[in-house]
Protein backbone atom coordinates (compact mmCIF):
# COMPACT_ATOMS: atom_id res chain seq x y z
CA UNK A 1 0.00 0.00 0.00
CA UNK A 2 1.45 3.66 -0.78
CA UNK A 3 3.31 5.34 2.36
CA UNK A 4 0.90 7.85 3.69
CA UNK A 5 3.54 9.83 5.27
CA UNK A 6 6.85 9.44 2.68
CA UNK A 7 7.07 8.04 -0.63
CA UNK A 8 6.08 4.81 -2.13
CA UNK A 9 4.74 1.48 -1.72
CA UNK A 10 5.06 0.33 1.97
CA UNK A 11 6.46 -2.64 1.12
CA UNK A 12 9.42 -1.41 -0.76
CA UNK A 13 12.57 -0.26 1.43
CA UNK A 14 15.88 1.21 0.71
CA UNK A 15 18.20 0.67 3.85
CA UNK A 16 21.13 2.86 4.70
CA UNK A 17 24.22 0.47 5.13
CA UNK A 18 26.53 0.86 7.81
CA UNK A 19 29.02 2.85 5.54
CA UNK A 20 26.18 4.98 4.82
CA UNK A 21 25.03 6.12 8.28
CA UNK A 22 28.98 6.37 9.16
CA UNK A 23 29.59 8.93 6.72
CA UNK A 24 26.48 10.78 7.26
CA UNK A 25 27.51 11.04 11.21
CA UNK A 26 30.72 12.06 9.90
CA UNK A 27 29.68 14.79 8.48
CA UNK A 28 26.44 15.90 9.81
CA UNK A 29 26.57 14.51 13.25
CA UNK A 30 24.07 11.81 14.30
CA UNK A 31 20.23 12.09 13.64
CA UNK A 32 17.88 12.47 16.51
CA UNK A 33 15.10 10.18 15.18
CA UNK A 34 11.82 10.89 16.91
CA UNK A 35 8.88 8.91 17.17
CA UNK A 36 5.96 9.87 14.11
CA UNK A 37 2.73 10.57 14.34
CA UNK A 38 0.59 7.53 13.87
CA UNK A 39 -1.74 7.10 11.45
CA UNK A 40 -4.46 6.81 13.60
CA UNK A 41 -3.71 9.42 15.82
CA UNK A 42 -3.50 11.65 12.48
CA UNK A 43 -6.91 10.10 10.93
CA UNK A 44 -8.09 11.44 14.50
CA UNK A 45 -7.06 15.12 14.07
CA UNK A 46 -9.08 15.37 10.65
CA UNK A 47 -12.12 17.83 11.51
CA UNK A 48 -15.57 17.40 10.23
CA UNK A 49 -16.55 17.03 6.37
CA UNK A 50 -18.01 20.81 5.50
CA UNK A 51 -19.44 19.75 2.11
CA UNK A 52 -23.16 19.07 1.08
CA UNK A 53 -23.93 15.70 0.74
CA UNK A 54 -23.08 13.81 -2.42
CA UNK A 55 -23.40 10.16 -3.15
CA UNK A 56 -19.87 10.12 -5.01
CA UNK A 57 -17.90 12.02 -2.67
CA UNK A 58 -15.87 10.15 0.26
CA UNK A 59 -15.60 12.35 3.02
CA UNK A 60 -14.03 9.52 4.96
CA UNK A 61 -11.29 11.32 7.07
CA UNK A 62 -8.61 8.52 5.81
CA UNK A 63 -9.03 9.46 2.28
CA UNK A 64 -8.86 13.31 3.09
CA UNK A 65 -5.89 13.38 5.32
CA UNK A 66 -4.25 10.88 2.04
CA UNK A 67 -5.31 13.86 0.00
CA UNK A 68 -3.87 16.71 2.10
CA UNK A 69 -0.05 16.53 1.22
CA UNK A 70 2.32 16.23 -1.31
CA UNK A 71 5.95 15.25 -1.22
CA UNK A 72 7.68 18.32 -0.39
CA UNK A 73 9.97 18.80 2.72
CA UNK A 74 7.34 20.41 4.45
CA UNK A 75 4.61 18.08 3.89
CA UNK A 76 6.84 15.34 4.80
CA UNK A 77 7.65 17.48 8.30
CA UNK A 78 3.98 17.94 8.72
CA UNK A 79 2.84 14.66 8.30
CA UNK A 80 5.72 13.18 10.22
CA UNK A 81 4.74 15.72 13.03
CA UNK A 82 0.66 14.41 12.58
CA UNK A 83 0.21 18.27 12.20
CA UNK A 84 -1.46 19.04 8.80
CA UNK A 85 -2.40 22.52 8.54
CA UNK A 86 -5.60 21.88 6.13
CA UNK A 87 -7.67 18.85 4.96
CA UNK A 88 -9.58 18.69 1.61
CA UNK A 89 -13.34 18.11 2.94
CA UNK A 90 -14.41 15.38 0.34
CA UNK A 91 -12.64 13.63 -2.43
CA UNK A 92 -13.96 12.19 -5.85
CA UNK A 93 -12.78 9.81 -8.24
CA UNK A 94 -14.82 10.63 -11.28
CA UNK A 95 -14.70 8.07 -13.93
CA UNK A 96 -15.89 9.75 -16.95
CA UNK A 97 -15.32 12.90 -18.48
CA UNK A 98 -19.17 13.72 -17.61
CA UNK A 99 -18.48 13.61 -13.76
CA UNK A 100 -15.84 15.37 -14.27
CA UNK A 101 -18.10 17.96 -15.74
CA UNK A 102 -20.86 17.31 -13.38
CA UNK A 103 -18.31 17.94 -10.40
CA UNK A 104 -17.12 21.29 -11.97
CA UNK A 105 -20.67 22.59 -12.11
CA UNK A 106 -21.15 21.05 -8.21
CA UNK A 107 -18.25 22.89 -6.82
CA UNK A 108 -19.43 25.93 -8.82
CA UNK A 109 -23.04 25.69 -7.66
CA UNK A 110 -21.80 25.52 -3.79
CA UNK A 111 -19.29 27.56 -3.74
CA UNK A 112 -16.50 25.34 -3.29
CA UNK A 113 -12.62 25.19 -4.67
CA UNK A 114 -11.79 22.59 -6.46
CA UNK A 115 -7.81 20.65 -6.58
CA UNK A 116 -6.92 18.36 -9.58
CA UNK A 117 -5.19 15.63 -7.96
CA UNK A 118 -2.89 13.24 -10.30
CA UNK A 119 -0.51 11.04 -8.29
CA UNK A 120 0.26 13.69 -5.72
CA UNK A 121 3.89 13.60 -6.33
CA UNK A 122 4.29 17.38 -6.13
CA UNK A 123 7.20 18.63 -4.24
CA UNK A 124 5.56 22.57 -4.22
CA UNK A 125 2.57 21.97 -1.91
CA UNK A 126 0.80 22.72 -5.60
CA UNK A 127 -2.53 20.11 -4.25
CA UNK A 128 -2.56 21.79 -0.97
CA UNK A 129 -6.11 22.63 0.01
CA UNK A 130 -6.09 26.56 1.11
CA UNK A 131 -7.01 27.35 5.00
CA UNK A 132 -10.09 29.42 4.78
CA UNK A 133 -13.84 29.63 5.41
CA UNK A 134 -14.84 27.89 1.85
CA UNK A 135 -14.80 24.14 1.39
CA UNK A 136 -12.40 22.30 -0.52
CA UNK A 137 -13.12 19.39 -2.66
CA UNK A 138 -9.85 17.82 -4.24
CA UNK A 139 -10.67 15.79 -7.81
CA UNK A 140 -9.01 12.68 -7.64
CA UNK A 141 -8.25 11.67 -11.33
CA UNK A 142 -6.86 8.33 -10.71
CA UNK A 143 -10.07 6.36 -12.27
CA UNK A 144 -9.74 7.90 -15.46
CA UNK A 145 -7.09 5.78 -16.45
CA UNK A 146 -7.65 3.76 -19.69
CA UNK A 147 -6.02 3.85 -22.85
CA UNK A 148 -8.80 5.56 -25.63
CA UNK A 149 -6.34 5.03 -28.89
CA UNK A 150 -3.46 4.59 -30.67
CA UNK A 151 -2.39 4.91 -33.52
CA UNK A 152 0.99 3.53 -35.40
CA UNK A 153 0.34 5.09 -38.52
CA UNK A 154 0.56 8.60 -36.66
CA UNK A 155 2.96 7.29 -33.77
CA UNK A 156 0.31 8.81 -31.15
CA UNK A 157 -1.62 7.41 -28.61
CA UNK A 158 -4.22 9.22 -26.10
CA UNK A 159 -4.66 8.29 -22.52
CA UNK A 160 -7.39 9.60 -20.06
CA UNK A 161 -5.45 11.80 -18.13
CA UNK A 162 -4.99 9.96 -14.71
CA UNK A 163 -2.87 7.10 -16.12
CA UNK A 164 0.41 6.48 -13.98
CA UNK A 165 3.89 6.18 -16.05
CA UNK A 166 3.80 2.50 -15.68
CA UNK A 167 0.72 1.99 -16.88
CA UNK A 168 1.26 4.06 -19.79
CA UNK A 169 4.33 2.42 -20.58
CA UNK A 170 2.83 -1.32 -20.27
CA UNK A 171 0.12 -0.43 -22.81
CA UNK A 172 2.43 1.04 -25.04
CA UNK A 173 5.11 -1.69 -25.33
CA UNK A 174 2.31 -4.26 -25.69
CA UNK A 175 2.01 -2.46 -28.99
CA UNK A 176 6.23 -1.89 -29.20
CA UNK A 177 5.60 1.80 -28.38
CA UNK A 178 7.14 3.62 -25.51
CA UNK A 179 6.42 7.54 -25.25
CA UNK A 180 10.06 7.23 -23.21
CA UNK A 181 8.54 9.63 -20.14
CA UNK A 182 10.59 8.73 -16.99
CA UNK A 183 10.20 11.44 -14.44
CA UNK A 184 11.97 9.81 -11.31
CA UNK A 185 8.49 9.59 -9.89
CA UNK A 186 7.34 7.61 -12.75
CA UNK A 187 6.16 4.73 -10.38
CA UNK A 188 2.81 7.47 -9.23
CA UNK A 189 2.92 10.40 -11.39
CA UNK A 190 -0.14 10.58 -14.10
CA UNK A 191 -0.07 12.29 -17.79
CA UNK A 192 -2.00 15.01 -16.42
CA UNK A 193 -0.04 15.70 -13.43
CA UNK A 194 3.19 15.82 -15.89
CA UNK A 195 1.31 18.16 -18.52
CA UNK A 196 0.02 20.50 -15.79
CA UNK A 197 3.66 21.16 -14.49
CA UNK A 198 5.51 20.49 -17.36
CA UNK A 199 7.61 17.74 -16.00
CA UNK A 200 10.56 16.79 -17.81
CA UNK A 201 11.81 13.17 -17.73
CA UNK A 202 15.21 11.60 -17.48
CA UNK A 203 15.55 10.79 -21.36
CA UNK A 204 14.74 14.28 -22.23
CA UNK A 205 17.45 14.84 -24.39
CA UNK A 206 16.12 12.19 -26.51
CA UNK A 207 11.93 12.02 -25.90
CA UNK A 208 11.89 15.29 -24.89
CA UNK A 209 10.00 16.81 -22.29
CA UNK A 210 6.41 16.61 -21.85
CA UNK A 211 5.40 19.79 -24.05
CA UNK A 212 7.06 18.31 -26.89
CA UNK A 213 5.27 14.74 -26.74
CA UNK A 214 1.78 16.54 -25.30
CA UNK A 215 0.33 16.74 -28.91
CA UNK A 216 -3.60 17.66 -27.88
CA UNK A 217 -6.15 16.56 -25.68
CA UNK A 218 -9.76 17.19 -23.93
CA UNK A 219 -10.10 19.67 -20.91
CA UNK A 220 -12.70 20.52 -18.78
CA UNK A 221 -12.66 24.44 -17.65
CA UNK A 222 -15.46 25.83 -15.97
CA UNK A 223 -15.92 28.35 -18.44
CA UNK A 224 -16.77 24.76 -20.94
CA UNK A 225 -15.14 22.17 -22.31
CA UNK A 226 -11.78 22.92 -24.78
CA UNK A 227 -10.68 20.24 -27.33
CA UNK A 228 -6.79 21.01 -28.87
CA UNK A 229 -6.42 18.62 -31.99
CA UNK A 230 -3.21 17.35 -32.53
CA UNK A 231 -2.16 18.96 -35.66
CA UNK A 232 1.79 17.32 -36.71
CA UNK A 233 2.62 21.13 -36.68
CA UNK A 234 0.26 24.18 -37.19
CA UNK A 235 0.62 28.32 -37.73
CA UNK A 236 -2.49 29.14 -36.83
CA UNK A 237 -1.77 31.47 -34.26
CA UNK A 238 -0.80 30.99 -30.55
CA UNK A 239 -0.64 27.48 -29.60
CA UNK A 240 -3.16 26.64 -26.92
CA UNK A 241 -1.08 23.65 -25.78
CA UNK A 242 1.21 25.67 -23.91
CA UNK A 243 -1.97 27.86 -21.94
CA UNK A 244 -2.64 24.43 -20.25
CA UNK A 245 1.23 22.82 -20.03
CA UNK A 246 1.74 24.12 -16.48
CA UNK A 247 -1.66 25.26 -15.90
CA UNK A 248 -1.50 22.91 -12.59
CA UNK A 249 -4.80 23.07 -12.03
CA UNK A 250 -6.18 26.52 -12.18
CA UNK A 251 -7.68 26.62 -15.93
CA UNK A 252 -9.33 23.28 -15.55
CA UNK A 253 -8.81 19.88 -15.64
CA UNK A 254 -7.11 17.65 -18.24
CA UNK A 255 -9.30 14.43 -18.55
CA UNK A 256 -7.76 13.33 -22.29
CA UNK A 257 -4.53 13.86 -23.99
CA UNK A 258 -2.80 12.47 -27.24
CA UNK A 259 0.94 12.71 -27.01
CA UNK A 260 3.23 11.34 -29.70
CA UNK A 261 4.64 8.04 -29.05
CA UNK A 262 8.18 6.22 -30.34
CA UNK A 263 8.82 2.65 -31.26
CA UNK A 264 10.78 0.41 -28.60
CA UNK A 265 14.47 1.42 -29.60
CA UNK A 266 15.98 -1.10 -30.77
CA UNK A 267 19.41 -0.17 -28.32
CA UNK A 268 19.92 1.71 -24.94
CA UNK A 269 23.44 1.83 -22.91
CA UNK A 270 23.84 3.89 -19.81
CA UNK A 271 27.60 4.24 -19.05
CA UNK A 272 29.93 6.30 -16.99
CA UNK A 273 32.97 8.36 -17.39
CA UNK A 274 34.65 9.70 -14.34
CA UNK A 275 36.71 13.63 -14.80
CA UNK A 276 39.49 14.83 -12.42
CA UNK A 277 37.31 17.71 -11.50
CA UNK A 278 33.83 19.29 -12.31
CA UNK A 279 35.52 22.07 -14.46
CA UNK A 280 36.77 19.80 -17.08
CA UNK A 281 33.56 17.52 -16.54
CA UNK A 282 31.79 20.99 -17.23
CA UNK A 283 33.93 21.50 -20.48
CA UNK A 284 33.23 18.35 -21.99
CA UNK A 285 29.21 18.09 -20.99
CA UNK A 286 28.82 21.70 -22.66
CA UNK A 287 30.62 21.11 -25.83
CA UNK A 288 29.08 17.25 -26.22
CA UNK A 289 25.32 19.37 -25.80
CA UNK A 290 26.67 21.95 -28.62
CA UNK A 291 27.82 19.06 -30.98
CA UNK A 292 25.15 17.09 -33.14
CA UNK A 293 25.67 14.02 -30.72
CA UNK A 294 22.10 12.03 -30.06
CA UNK A 295 22.44 11.08 -26.57
CA UNK A 296 19.29 10.52 -24.64
CA UNK A 297 21.14 10.79 -21.26
CA UNK A 298 23.80 13.33 -19.68
CA UNK A 299 23.96 13.85 -16.19
CA UNK A 300 27.12 15.32 -14.32
CA UNK A 301 27.70 15.14 -10.66
CA UNK A 302 29.84 17.15 -8.95
CA UNK A 303 32.58 15.75 -6.46
CA UNK A 304 30.30 15.69 -3.41
CA UNK A 305 27.43 13.81 -5.22
CA UNK A 306 30.00 11.87 -6.57
CA UNK A 307 31.45 10.53 -3.18
CA UNK A 308 28.21 10.52 -1.61
CA UNK A 309 26.55 8.24 -4.27
CA UNK A 310 28.89 5.89 -4.01
CA UNK A 311 28.24 6.01 -0.42
CA UNK A 312 24.93 5.68 -0.17
CA UNK A 313 25.30 2.74 -2.49
CA UNK A 314 26.62 1.08 0.78
CA UNK A 315 29.38 -1.13 -1.39
CA UNK A 316 31.88 -1.31 1.06
CA UNK A 317 34.57 -2.75 -0.95
CA UNK A 318 33.40 -1.71 -3.93
CA UNK A 319 33.81 2.07 -3.21
CA UNK A 320 37.12 1.10 -1.24
CA UNK A 321 38.54 -0.52 -4.52
CA UNK A 322 37.13 2.16 -6.69
CA UNK A 323 38.20 4.86 -4.68
CA UNK A 324 42.07 3.26 -4.86
CA UNK A 325 42.28 2.51 -8.42
CA UNK A 326 41.00 5.69 -9.27
CA UNK A 327 43.21 7.46 -7.08
CA UNK A 328 46.35 5.79 -8.44
CA UNK A 329 45.02 6.86 -11.66
CA UNK A 330 45.07 10.19 -10.44
CA UNK A 331 41.52 10.95 -9.98
CA UNK A 332 41.53 11.29 -6.65
CA UNK A 333 39.24 13.69 -4.44
CA UNK A 334 37.63 16.16 -6.76
CA UNK A 335 36.44 13.46 -9.29
CA UNK A 336 33.04 14.52 -10.90
CA UNK A 337 30.95 11.19 -12.46
CA UNK A 338 29.12 11.57 -15.79
CA UNK A 339 26.34 9.37 -16.66
CA UNK A 340 25.39 9.18 -20.26
CA UNK A 341 22.99 7.40 -22.01
CA UNK A 342 22.46 6.28 -25.62
CA UNK A 343 19.01 5.20 -27.03
CA UNK A 344 17.88 4.51 -30.65
CA UNK A 345 19.12 2.82 -33.38
CA UNK A 346 21.79 -0.38 -33.12
CA UNK A 347 23.66 0.97 -36.10
CA UNK A 348 24.24 4.93 -34.75
CA UNK A 349 24.95 3.95 -31.24
CA UNK A 350 28.83 2.81 -31.74
CA UNK A 351 29.30 6.30 -33.41
CA UNK A 352 27.54 8.27 -30.85
CA UNK A 353 29.43 6.63 -27.96
CA UNK A 354 32.68 7.28 -29.55
CA UNK A 355 31.96 10.88 -30.08
CA UNK A 356 30.80 11.47 -26.92
CA UNK A 357 34.05 9.41 -25.82
CA UNK A 358 36.14 11.89 -28.02
CA UNK A 359 35.20 14.59 -26.44
CA UNK A 360 35.44 13.24 -23.26
CA UNK A 361 38.39 11.95 -23.34
CA UNK A 362 40.12 15.71 -24.81
CA UNK A 363 38.72 16.67 -21.70
CA UNK A 364 40.97 14.22 -19.76
CA UNK A 365 37.56 11.92 -18.80
CA UNK A 366 38.06 8.29 -17.88
CA UNK A 367 35.28 5.65 -19.62
CA UNK A 368 34.78 3.51 -16.67
CA UNK A 369 32.46 0.78 -18.69
CA UNK A 370 28.69 -0.04 -18.08
CA UNK A 371 28.59 -1.25 -14.43
CA UNK A 372 28.10 2.14 -13.02
CA UNK A 373 25.62 3.14 -16.01
CA UNK A 374 23.70 -0.08 -15.49
CA UNK A 375 23.50 0.37 -11.51
CA UNK A 376 21.92 4.05 -11.92
CA UNK A 377 19.49 2.47 -14.41
CA UNK A 378 18.44 -0.02 -12.25
CA UNK A 379 17.85 2.02 -8.97
CA UNK A 380 16.56 5.42 -11.20
CA UNK A 381 13.19 4.55 -9.64
CA UNK A 382 14.04 2.82 -5.95
CA UNK A 383 16.32 6.20 -5.17
CA UNK A 384 13.39 8.25 -3.51
CA UNK A 385 12.74 5.22 -1.29
CA UNK A 386 15.97 6.25 0.45
CA UNK A 387 14.37 9.37 1.57
CA UNK A 388 12.10 7.37 3.99
CA UNK A 389 15.13 5.62 5.31
CA UNK A 390 17.44 8.92 6.12
CA UNK A 391 14.37 10.57 7.53
CA UNK A 392 13.82 7.44 9.70
CA UNK A 393 17.62 7.91 10.66
CA UNK A 394 17.00 11.23 11.64
CA UNK A 395 17.88 13.40 8.23
CA UNK A 396 16.05 15.52 6.17
CA UNK A 397 16.61 16.25 2.57
CA UNK A 398 15.48 18.12 -0.28
CA UNK A 399 16.03 19.46 -3.52
CA UNK A 400 16.19 22.41 -5.55
CA UNK A 401 16.27 22.58 -9.19
CA UNK A 402 16.63 25.73 -12.22
CA UNK A 403 18.11 26.13 -15.89
CA UNK A 404 19.84 28.36 -16.57
CA UNK A 405 22.12 29.52 -20.29
CA UNK A 406 25.71 28.03 -20.22
CA UNK A 407 27.42 31.26 -19.20
CA UNK A 408 25.78 31.55 -15.70
CA UNK A 409 25.66 27.73 -14.89
CA UNK A 410 28.50 27.78 -12.49
CA UNK A 411 27.27 31.33 -11.14
CA UNK A 412 24.00 30.06 -10.25
CA UNK A 413 25.50 26.82 -8.96
CA UNK A 414 27.60 28.07 -6.55
CA UNK A 415 25.59 30.66 -5.19
CA UNK A 416 22.75 28.24 -5.17
CA UNK A 417 24.91 26.23 -2.74
CA UNK A 418 26.84 28.99 -0.61
CA UNK A 419 23.48 30.10 0.45
CA UNK A 420 22.25 26.52 1.59
CA UNK A 421 25.43 26.65 3.40
CA UNK A 422 25.27 29.81 4.80
CA UNK A 423 21.69 29.19 6.11
CA UNK A 424 22.63 25.97 8.10
CA UNK A 425 25.86 28.47 9.29
CA UNK A 426 23.13 30.30 10.72
CA UNK A 427 21.41 27.59 12.03
CA UNK A 428 25.26 26.27 13.50
CA UNK A 429 24.61 23.27 12.58
CA UNK A 430 26.33 21.29 8.65
CA UNK A 431 24.49 20.64 5.73
CA UNK A 432 25.43 18.08 3.47
CA UNK A 433 24.99 19.69 -0.13
CA UNK A 434 25.73 18.61 -3.75
CA UNK A 435 24.19 18.47 -7.20
CA UNK A 436 24.55 17.23 -11.12
CA UNK A 437 23.65 19.04 -14.36
CA UNK A 438 20.71 16.92 -14.93
CA UNK A 439 19.36 17.61 -18.60
CA UNK A 440 21.62 19.72 -21.21
CA UNK A 441 20.67 21.99 -23.78
CA UNK A 442 23.03 23.71 -26.54
CA UNK A 443 21.97 26.90 -24.96
CA UNK A 444 21.83 25.99 -21.54
CA UNK A 445 21.84 23.52 -18.54
CA UNK A 446 19.69 22.54 -15.47
CA UNK A 447 21.02 22.32 -12.11
CA UNK A 448 19.62 20.07 -9.64
CA UNK A 449 20.84 20.09 -6.29
CA UNK A 450 20.23 18.00 -3.07
CA UNK A 451 20.72 19.19 0.43
CA UNK A 452 20.57 17.39 3.56
CA UNK A 453 20.40 18.37 7.05
CA UNK A 454 20.28 16.53 10.84
CA UNK A 455 16.34 16.93 11.65
CA UNK A 456 15.32 18.52 14.76
CA UNK A 457 12.89 16.68 16.87
CA UNK A 458 10.35 19.79 16.76
CA UNK A 459 8.97 19.95 13.50
CA UNK A 460 8.34 23.73 13.81
CA UNK A 461 12.64 24.24 13.59
CA UNK A 462 12.39 22.03 10.59
CA UNK A 463 10.12 24.09 8.78
CA UNK A 464 11.89 27.68 9.94
CA UNK A 465 15.12 26.12 8.53
CA UNK A 466 13.54 24.79 5.73
CA UNK A 467 11.93 28.19 4.80
CA UNK A 468 14.91 29.87 5.15
CA UNK A 469 17.12 27.48 2.69
CA UNK A 470 14.30 27.35 0.46
CA UNK A 471 13.81 31.70 0.16
CA UNK A 472 17.90 31.99 0.53
CA UNK A 473 18.07 29.57 -2.78
CA UNK A 474 15.30 30.50 -4.45
CA UNK A 475 16.91 34.01 -4.24
CA UNK A 476 19.93 33.08 -5.21
CA UNK A 477 18.44 31.32 -8.12
CA UNK A 478 16.75 33.83 -9.43
CA UNK A 479 19.16 37.08 -9.19
CA UNK A 480 21.81 35.35 -11.12
CA UNK A 481 19.35 34.47 -14.32
CA UNK A 482 17.94 31.14 -13.39
CA UNK A 483 14.59 30.26 -14.05
CA UNK A 484 12.75 29.51 -10.48
CA UNK A 485 11.78 25.90 -11.94
CA UNK A 486 13.11 23.49 -14.79
CA UNK A 487 11.02 20.36 -13.98
CA UNK A 488 8.92 20.63 -10.85
CA UNK A 489 6.82 23.45 -11.59
CA UNK A 490 5.36 26.74 -9.78
CA UNK A 491 2.70 25.62 -7.20
CA UNK A 492 2.67 27.70 -3.64
CA UNK A 493 5.89 27.41 -3.05
CA UNK A 494 7.36 28.97 -6.13
CA UNK A 495 4.82 31.33 -6.54
CA UNK A 496 6.48 34.30 -4.80
CA UNK A 497 9.48 34.16 -7.18
CA UNK A 498 7.65 34.21 -10.49
CA UNK A 499 6.82 37.43 -11.31
CA UNK A 500 11.11 38.35 -11.40
CA UNK A 501 10.74 35.95 -14.92
CA UNK A 502 7.51 36.77 -16.03
CA UNK A 503 7.08 40.71 -15.64
CA UNK A 504 4.30 42.60 -14.24
CA UNK A 505 2.27 41.63 -17.84
CA UNK A 506 2.99 38.51 -18.02
CA UNK A 507 1.82 38.12 -14.41
CA UNK A 508 -1.63 40.08 -15.31
CA UNK A 509 -1.94 37.71 -18.77
CA UNK A 510 -1.61 34.66 -16.46
CA UNK A 511 -4.42 35.77 -13.65
CA UNK A 512 -7.09 37.12 -16.30
CA UNK A 513 -6.49 33.71 -18.00
CA UNK A 514 -7.05 32.57 -14.96
CA UNK A 515 -10.22 34.82 -14.91
CA UNK A 516 -11.59 33.90 -17.92
CA UNK A 517 -11.52 30.40 -17.42
CA UNK A 518 -12.80 29.88 -13.65
CA UNK A 519 -14.91 33.54 -13.29
CA UNK A 520 -15.65 32.37 -10.06
CA UNK A 521 -11.86 31.24 -9.00
CA UNK A 522 -12.79 28.00 -7.76
CA UNK A 523 -9.54 25.93 -9.26
CA UNK A 524 -6.45 25.22 -7.16
CA UNK A 525 -6.47 28.95 -5.94
CA UNK A 526 -2.92 30.54 -4.57
CA UNK A 527 -1.08 28.43 -6.99
CA UNK A 528 0.94 29.96 -9.25
CA UNK A 529 -0.79 33.19 -9.23
CA UNK A 530 -3.23 35.23 -6.88
CA UNK A 531 -6.89 34.45 -7.39
CA UNK A 532 -7.46 38.36 -7.08
CA UNK A 533 -4.34 38.64 -9.83
CA UNK A 534 -2.08 40.77 -7.28
CA UNK A 535 1.09 40.08 -7.49
CA UNK A 536 2.90 38.25 -4.64
CA UNK A 537 5.49 40.02 -3.39
CA UNK A 538 9.13 38.24 -4.02
CA UNK A 539 10.54 36.33 -1.35
CA UNK A 540 7.24 35.60 1.15
CA UNK A 541 6.02 32.78 2.41
C1 LIG B 1 10.63 11.41 -5.68
C2 LIG B 1 10.19 12.42 -6.72
C3 LIG B 1 10.87 12.50 -7.91
C4 LIG B 1 10.47 13.43 -8.87
N1 LIG B 1 11.15 13.46 -10.06
C5 LIG B 1 10.73 14.31 -11.04
C6 LIG B 1 11.39 14.33 -12.30
O1 LIG B 1 12.34 13.57 -12.55
N2 LIG B 1 10.92 15.19 -13.25
C7 LIG B 1 9.85 15.99 -13.01
O2 LIG B 1 9.45 16.72 -13.91
N3 LIG B 1 9.23 16.02 -11.83
C8 LIG B 1 9.63 15.19 -10.83
N4 LIG B 1 8.99 15.19 -9.61
C9 LIG B 1 7.87 16.12 -9.38
C10 LIG B 1 6.47 15.53 -9.71
O3 LIG B 1 6.53 14.14 -9.82
C11 LIG B 1 5.97 16.15 -11.01
O4 LIG B 1 5.68 17.51 -10.78
C12 LIG B 1 4.75 15.46 -11.62
O5 LIG B 1 4.56 15.98 -12.90
C13 LIG B 1 3.48 15.60 -10.81
O6 LIG B 1 2.53 14.70 -11.33
P1 LIG B 1 1.32 14.16 -10.44
O7 LIG B 1 0.47 13.33 -11.31
O8 LIG B 1 1.81 13.52 -9.21
O9 LIG B 1 0.56 15.51 -10.11
P2 LIG B 1 0.08 16.08 -8.71
O10 LIG B 1 1.21 16.19 -7.79
O11 LIG B 1 -1.10 15.32 -8.25
O12 LIG B 1 -0.40 17.53 -9.15
C14 LIG B 1 0.53 18.48 -9.58
C15 LIG B 1 -0.22 19.69 -10.16
O13 LIG B 1 -0.86 19.31 -11.36
C16 LIG B 1 -2.28 19.52 -11.28
N5 LIG B 1 -2.91 18.40 -11.98
C17 LIG B 1 -2.67 17.07 -11.80
N6 LIG B 1 -3.40 16.37 -12.66
C18 LIG B 1 -4.14 17.26 -13.38
C19 LIG B 1 -5.10 17.15 -14.43
N7 LIG B 1 -5.45 15.98 -14.94
N8 LIG B 1 -5.64 18.29 -14.91
C20 LIG B 1 -5.29 19.49 -14.44
N9 LIG B 1 -4.38 19.66 -13.47
C21 LIG B 1 -3.82 18.55 -12.95
C22 LIG B 1 -2.59 19.57 -9.80
O14 LIG B 1 -3.73 20.34 -9.52
C23 LIG B 1 -1.33 20.22 -9.26
O15 LIG B 1 -1.39 21.60 -9.40
C24 LIG B 1 9.38 14.28 -8.62
C25 LIG B 1 8.69 14.19 -7.41
C26 LIG B 1 9.09 13.27 -6.46
C27 LIG B 1 8.34 13.17 -5.17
Amino acid sequence: MKRWNGWGDDQTIYPLSNLAKEYLISILGKGASGADASLEDVIKSVPGSRLPNHASISIDREDRLRHACGQSLPDWINLRAGRIPSFPDGVIYPDSVTEVRDTLSFARKNNLILIPYGGGTSVLRHISPPQGEIPVLTIDLSQLNQLIDISETNQLATFEAGIKGVEIEHHLNQHGYTLGHYPQSFEYSTLGGWIATRSCGQQSYYYGRIEDMFKGGHIETPKGPLDILPFPASASGPDLRHLILGSEGRFGIITQATVAIKPIPEFEEFFGIIFKDWESGFLAVKEIAQKDIHLSMMRLSDAQETETTMILSGKRNLVRWAGFGLDKLGYRNQRCLLIIGITGSRNQAPQTRRAALQVSRKHGGLFTGKFIGNTWRKSRFLAPYLRNSLWDHGYALDTLETAVSWKNVQLVKDKTVNAIVDVNHRWNDHVLVFGHLSHVYPTGASIYITYLFRRSIDPDENLARWQEIKQAASQAIISNGGTISHQHGVGHDHASYLATEKGQIGMDLLSNTGRFFDPSGLMNPGKIFNSDGEFQSKGST
